[in-house]
């Protein structure tokens, strides 16, 4: 447990808190002494959570690609806490790779529903409290929109349109003292990535650990906690920081590295 409690009887909602970046938010956050509302479909996890710490979890089912339940959530969260300090943008999806021919416009604007019009949505539902606390947003984007990760041209497009609207939404709600920042994470090991490994081609890694070995200099993959660690920093810490994005990528930006392709 944490001895100095960064977030004591703070106020955050994750969404997608159930499993992999999202949970390791929420145990930072309630080993720091939050209370986090989780925004999540995975009822079985979400309703039997119970993370280490002082803090606390209340789980909410919302499904992030609709708008009716992201703004009752956000109701529900004001209701049993009063009050929003932090929001955490997580809930997200990687297709399967492939070039631009084999995806459909139908599932791209799926995409966008989930990795960037329920961020859009979450923010401007809960920006009305978080102004309140002069609080702070923190939108999970990807190292992937950094370097154009191959045959992601979907995924990769929604997670720069992230970090833009980070920028654009600092930019308004200075004046609000509400600070606005995104961070993009290398390779963590989750649930989803572990699900995305199995579609990359073979010949291209036959062993998935290789990824880590080849691009990250740190040479290893990142546990959740790592990114919640960030966030915790991003939320508590980082006063004077807004409009910025936060590479946790083990330097897979630097250096020279050999290409997938
Ligand atoms: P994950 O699939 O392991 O976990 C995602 C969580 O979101 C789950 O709890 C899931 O139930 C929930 N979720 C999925 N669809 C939802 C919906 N419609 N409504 C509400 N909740 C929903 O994913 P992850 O790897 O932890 O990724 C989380 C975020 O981090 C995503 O935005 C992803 O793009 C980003 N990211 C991941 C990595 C990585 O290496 N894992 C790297 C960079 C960025």
């Amino acid at each position: 447990m944490a001895l100095n409690l960064r977030f004591k009887d703070k106020v955050a909602i994750v969404t997608g808190g159930c499993k992999g970046i999202g949970r390791g938010c929420v145990d930072i956050f309630v080993e720091n002494g939050g209370k986090v509302a989780v925004f999540d479909i995975d009822d079985s996890i979400g309703e039997t959570m119970k993370p280490e710490g002082p803090g606390e979890v209340f789980y909410i089912h919302c499904d992030m690609t609709k708008e009716e339940q992201i703004k009752a959530a956000v109701e529900a969260t004001v209701a049993k806490y009063q009050k929003i300090d932090c929001l955490v943008n997580n809930a997200g999806w990687h297709p399967p790779p492939r070039t631009i021919d084999g995806f459909s416009s139908e599932e791209f604007r799926q995409l966008l529903d989930l990795n960037l019009i329920g961020y859009f949505l979450t923010c401007k539902f809960a920006l009305p409290y978080i102004r309140q606390t002069k609080g702070s947003v923190v939108n999970i984007s990807s190292g992937a929109f950094t370097v154009g990760q191959p045959e992601s041209v979907t995924y990769v497009a929604t997670k720069g349109g992230i970090v833009g609207m980070t920028r654009a939404l600092a930019t308004d709600e200075g004046k609000h003292g509400v600070r606005v920042n995104s961070i993009s994470p290398g390779c963590v090991w989750t649930p989803l990535f572990e699900e995305w490994a199995k579609t990359v081609d073979k010949k291209v890694m036959d062993d998935i650990k290789d990824i880590s070995i080849l691009f990250q200099i740190l040479r290893r993959f990142a546990d959740p906690r790592e990114i919640g660690m960030a966030c915790l920093f991003l939320a508590a810490d980082a006063t004077f920081t807004t409009g910025e994005d936060i590479s946790c990528t083990a330097g897979i930006e630097r250096g020279y590295g050999l290409k997938m392709q």
